[in-house]
């Protein structure tokens, strides 16, 4: 992935923040201190905010908390044939129950409790870089999902993920990555193919190989963009997107 710019000077802000704030005055205290140390163009396209809420089972009370993020990485919660992109992100975003050792203490209780853990977007990024985890990791051995995830190429809906009081412009596709081992090769080095869309048009560009469909059992990162107020600099972004290289299995 792009490694962001350094601020010359940094200087985090060490006070924490006033939980007395709204909500959405306590997102934008979190964003600035973010940007303080990270602003680029990079953060400026690529990077969205999560919400983070914990909710105490025993007590009801609730705590938000928010994070900068540079991708979605969604688990395939199916291991052959094809599903949608929503339920990877229905996945993703599912309620997770905290017990055990993973219990976090309740500011209101003052006590380890089990808490409901939810996530939702509070930020969308202009560019929504998803990341479908193809690597099934066992005890024994890594397994790779050829699960085929399909996904709309224009219009994809971000609504249900996001959270109270956000409303997200529909995502258009941009790009595809995809992790393959070619047919012919006689090595089992993975490559990655990419096509780059054309603004302005409904095609893609295949920019390895050609007469692969998009959507298929290989993709493994989705660029998706929205046209919030962002002009694409196509150019940039291919040079970006050509270095990108697929991990080993
Ligand atoms: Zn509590």
């Amino acid at each position: 992935m792009v490694v962001d710019e350094p601020n010359p000077n940094p200087k985090p802000v060490l006070m924490e923040i006033d939980k007395s704030l709204s909500i959405n005055v306590e997102a934008m205290d979190s964003w600035s201190r973010y940007l303080r140390m990270n602003n680029s163009k990079f953060v400026y396209n690529f990077v969205g905010q999560f919400k983070s809420t914990l909710r105490c089972t025993f007590c009801g009370n609730c705590s938000e908390t928010f994070n900068p993020f540079w991708e979605l990485s969604l688990p395939i919660p199916q291991r052959s044939g094809q599903l949608s992109l929503s339920r990877c992100l229905d996945s993703f975003t599912s309620v997770e129950i905290l017990d055990d050792e993973e219990k976090p203490t309740c500011l209101m209780c003052k006590e380890k409790r089990n808490c409901l853990k939810s996530l939702f977007i509070h930020k969308f990024p202009k560019i929504l870089v998803i990341h479908l985890k193809r690597f099934s990791q066992t005890v024994e051995f890594s397994e790779k999902l050829n699960t085929i995830v399909d996904f709309p190429l224009i219009g994809l809906d971000m609504s249900p993920y996001a959270a109270e009081d956000i409303v997200p412009c529909p995502y258009n596709l941009y790009a595809i990555s995809n992790h393959s081992v070619p047919p012919t090769s006689d090595t089992t080095q993975p490559t990655a193919d990419i096509y780059i869309r054309k603004f302005g048009t409904s095609t893609m560009i295949p920019w390895f190989l050609q007469f692969r469909r998009i959507v298929s059992s290989v993709g493994m990162l989705i660029f998706f963009f929205t046209n919030n107020g962002l002009t694409p600099k196509t150019n940039n972004m291919m040079v970006t997107l050509s270095r990108a290289t697929a991990p080993a299995p």
